[in-house]
């Protein structure tokens, strides 16, 4: 009886191990599968690109920039003074 108990035990702790083995290898899987590289690397992209003001020659980011007739602007009052 108590060989058995024992067997039981050792059971147990090998399905524990490979339970967290089995949690881990499906949690890597998720997260390559919402991390593709695609969508790591286009945000940080748009956010990094430059671009000059035309009217004071400030450096802008892309994305927060003004536009107007194909010129970027730091800011609407000098996207508007460019008139
Ligand atoms: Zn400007």
């Amino acid at each position: 009886m108590m060989r058995f108990l024992l067997i039981l035990a050792v059971l147990y702790l090998i399905a524990c191990v490979l339970g967290w083995l089995v949690k881990l290898w499906v949690t890597r899987k998720l997260h390559r599968l919402f991390q593709t590289p695609a969508s790591r690397d286009t945000p940080q992209a748009a956010a990094s690109t430059m671009v000059q003001c035309a009217t004071c020659g400030t450096y802008v980011s892309k994305d927060r920039a003004s536009t107007k007739g194909g010129a970027y602007y730091c800011c609407p009052e000098h996207r508007d003074a460019s008139e």
